[in-house]
């Protein structure tokens, strides 16, 4: 269903339970009414001596009306239906079908009346506001005055032969359409009301959805930032320290696992002699060259921090040592001009290299800490380099996160 659809049909909704509301409300009094009614007309039959003619049709007249309004008030409870778009039209007609049978009886009350009794006025009173009541929720004129037909025909049938009644059935009558005018133009009124705001509450609701949508995508991008290194793009130390919870969790049994440590050599020589931004690229070029071999086996590579990288790899030994040579070999092989370097003429790095089996999240601390200290040991070794520490842990201490 479409917005406007959405909107049409609630209003629609809204009147016909209000409608509803109504048929009880006149149900209600109407039952009473002819109950008293039938009672005082069976008394009549009873207790006074001279019959009056036509009574029992009266009588059953008011009888009918009385189960008509009895099975409404039965059957049509306001918190039982549930009224969806496929039983709408059910409901709707079950109004105008009720309005007809009751006017229908109230019109032949009034012939009746009229005819045997001469006293008309009030069912006619009685008509115009059920006619009211009733038109209010019905949104065209013609209904109003349709719904009124049945009672101004018998009321101008009547008029024929009549003389003193006259008056009385046709002043109420005339007083119909005026009334319903009038109620027409202010239901006309509530209606336009009540789409306005539904027209203007729908909009809020698709800005304030709209603002929500742009601010969660601005969230996303904000976390994202957030865990991502501005210069290199790759992930920062905050995003790595998650990393290491998140293996620190999954690790149940012994797993193994690889931390490397890369450092370029001699940047802070590089940066004196070829300035701050050429330093930049070089970081640039380095962590992507990182990024790429980290991708290729599956390995999660970070910016640790300056010219420092940290990778984290689940696989074994084997996988350890020939990616270190990879490295070295492709960082060689970017031949980024080091003047400065007491290695080769170009940028080179050096890399601490931990494997382990683990089996907690302070183990695999500790070996990044060692990592760190391999590197170390690289630097010491003449840069350019990598060397592996081994860590083993003994499997029955059970440090947890
Ligand atoms: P080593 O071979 O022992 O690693 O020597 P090094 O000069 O590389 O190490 P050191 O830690 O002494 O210097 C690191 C330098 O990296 C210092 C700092 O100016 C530079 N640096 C850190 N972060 C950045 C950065 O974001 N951009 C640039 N251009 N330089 C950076
Ligand atoms: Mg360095
Ligand atoms: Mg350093």
């Amino acid at each position: 269903m479409g917005n406007q659809e959405k909107i049409a049909f609630s209003i629609r909704k809204e009147m016909v339970q209000s409608n509803l509301k109504r048929m009880r409300t006149v149900a209600w009094t109407l039952m009473y009414v002819s109950a008293i009614i039938s009672l005082i007309h069976y008394g009549e039959v009873f207790f006074v001596k001279a019959e009056r003619v036509m009574v029992p049709v009266y009588i059953a007249i008011h009888i009918a009306m009385f189960y008509i309004d009895l099975a409404v008030l039965l059957f049509v409870r306001e918190k039982r239906i549930h009224i969806t778009t496929f039983n709408i039209q059910k409901y709707e007609h079950l109004v105008v079908v009720y309005i007809y049978t009751i006017m229908l009886l109230i019109t032949a009350i009034s012939v009746m009346d009229v005819y045997f009794f001469h006293h008309a006025a009030l069912y006619e009173v009685i008509l115009i506001i059920i006619c009211t009541v009733f038109a209010l929720p019905l949104r065209k004129i013609c209904w109003i005055i349709l719904l009124s037909a049945p009672a101004i025909i018998a009321s101008a049938l009547m008029r024929v032969g009549m003389s003193s009644d006259n008056i009385k059935v046709i002043l109420p009558m005339s007083l119909l359409i005026p009334i319903s005018i009038i109620i027409q133009y202010q239901t006309y009124k509530v209606r336009k009301q009540i789409t306005t705001q539904h027209i203007l509450l729908d909009e809020e609701m698709n800005k304030t959805k709209q603002l929500s949508e742009q601010l969660a995508v601005k969230n996303k991008a904000l976390a994202e930032q957030a865990f991502k290194d501005s210069l290199t793009n790759l992930p920062n130390r905050r995003a790595f320290n998650h990393q290491l919870i998140t293996i620190g969790h999954q690790l149940h049994q012994p797993q193994s696992l690889t931390v490397m440590m890369i450092d370029i050599d001699y940047f802070k020589k590089f940066n004196d002699y070829y300035g701050h931004l050429q330093g930049d690229a070089v970081i640039v070029k380095v962590a992507s060259l990182l990024a790429e071999i980290a991708e290729r086996y599956h390995a999660f590579v970070a910016r640790w921090g300056g010219e420092e990288f940290i990778m984290i790899s689940q696989h074994t030994e084997k996988f350890a040592e020939p990616v270190c040579v990879e490295i070295l070999e492709k960082v060689r092989d970017l031949k980024i001009p080091h003047e400065q370097s007491d290695v080769v003429q170009y940028v080179t790095v050096s890399i601490g290299m931990c494997h382990a089996n683990l089996t907690t999240y302070a183990q695999l601390q500790t070996c990044c800490d060692l990592a760190d200290q391999a590197l170390y040991v690289a630097k010491q070794n003449g840069r350019n380099n990598y060397f592996h520490k081994m860590a083993t842990f003994d499997e029955k201490v059970n440090a947890s996160i």
